[in-house]
């Protein structure tokens, strides 16, 4: 079966990796700290913090937020579930905005109306690696006194008015997936701009230790002396993986450029099949693309899911609305709620899209989609 999506590794990833095998640190060593400072060359400077995945780092950037009890996140349906349920984790009521009909992406009138004095955070999702509408998302919180994420699982590389994802919300948050543009395995990292932010988010994916005795609420007792002032977790990546993340950023430009000409040559060769939507891009956005989302119109979606499994392509469909899933169901929510989001799932197909993918396998995909349709 074709995927969707795979990693690219090499010789000089594997290399990366078992130098570090080899070494003294496995886990909390200086690869850790070279990867976080690699990866804030992506962002635009903004230092980063690396997490055990990008679930982790919603987490992550929720709890730097302050996000808790009786606070509100806003944030996009159209996502992978772990963007509202860590939310919900940290306490939140989570109110889902519409999307835009083209992009996918938030929808800041929608996001608006959602507003209230509880509202504590706005996520948008860069969804395909599209970032979102920021600006306007900015004014957004600005004005509700909220905190701005990025959810840039899909968007690692891209850019928003010639400003890098990752310097453009207050806390930015990255997977690395295997599927994902830059792979570690598993792992993640949340950029925050802000140092009290930062300190936060640092200390959280290290069980809320406080290890410097100027911090400290009881300091003196002996050189072994920390203190827990707020509860966290262990969300550390270690080593082994950091490794392997230093070598794939070094990457990242040729993926983002890979990428970038496979999703013009599908949307070259898929323009003239009937019953499909192309993906949108706005004029004022670089993306980095994760995705490759066409629309199936006429009601064919499931079929041509179907038929191209059948056919040994992995085609995947992303997203079913977050607020479906039972758990959400079970807090009260229904359907109908975003009724842009759903029609967006409802006929929502992504071929597949990986940096090693070929022209003889795309073009395989094309030939195989526009035989469904044509
Ligand atoms: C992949 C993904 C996540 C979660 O990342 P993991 O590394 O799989 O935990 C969160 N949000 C979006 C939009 C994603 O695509």
């Amino acid at each position: 079966m074709l995927p969707y999506g795979r990693q690219s590794i090499i010789e000089s990833d594997i290399e990366a990796v078992v130098e570090v095998l080899r070494g003294d640190w496995l886990t909390t060593g200086p690869a850790v700290r070279l990867f976080e400072d690699e990866l804030a060359q992506w962002t635009g400077g903004v230092p980063c913090v690396s997490v055990t995945s990008g679930t982790a780092a919603l987490h992550v950037a929720y709890a730097a937020a302050g996000v808790g009890h009786g606070d509100e996140v806003i944030t996009s349906p159209l996502t992978f579930v772990a963007t509202a349920a860590t939310a919900v984790l940290g306490g939140a009521r989570v109110a889902f905005a519409d999307v835009q009909p083209d992009t996918g992406n938030i929808d800041p009138d929608s996001a608006a109306a959602l507003v209230t004095p509880r509202t504590r955070a706005i996520t948008g999702v860069d969804y395909a690696g599209h970032p979102a509408d920021y600006d306007e998302l900015r004014t957004l919180a600005d004005r509700a006194g909220a905190v701005l994420v990025a959810d840039a699982a899909h968007s690692i590389g891209a850019s928003y008015k010639e400003r890098p994802v990752g310097s453009v919300a207050d806390l930015t948050t990255f997977s690395f997936f295997p599927t994902k543009t830059v792979t570690t395995a598993e792992g993640g990292a949340v950029a925050a701009a802000d140092p009290a932010h930062l300190e936060r988010a640092t200390r959280f994916r290290n069980h809320g230790l406080v290890r410097d005795p100027a911090e400290q609420r009881d300091p003196g007792h002996g050189g072994w002396h920390q203190e827990v002032h707020e509860f966290g977790l262990n969300y550390r990546l270690p080593d082994v993986l950091c490794a392997l993340g230093v070598s794939q950023l070094r990457r990242l430009e040729r993926f983002r450029a890979r990428r970038a000409a496979l999703v013009a040559r599908y949307n070259t060769l898929l323009a003239d099949v009937p019953g499909l939507t192309l993906p949108a891009q706005r004029a004022y956005v670089t993306p980095s693309w994760h995705l490759y989302p066409v629309r199936v119109r006429d009601g064919r979606r499931r079929e041509v899911y179907e038929r191209m499994r059948a056919a040994g392509i992995g085609v995947q469909v992303n997203y079913i609305p977050a607020y479906w899933h039972p758990v959400f169901e079970d807090l009260g929510y229904r359907r109908g709620l975003c009724p842009r989001a759903e029609a967006y799932y409802a006929e929502e197909l992504s071929l597949p899209l990986f940096a090693d993918l070929t022209h003889d396998e795309q073009d395989r995909v094309v030939e195989t989609l526009a035989g469904i349709l044509g």
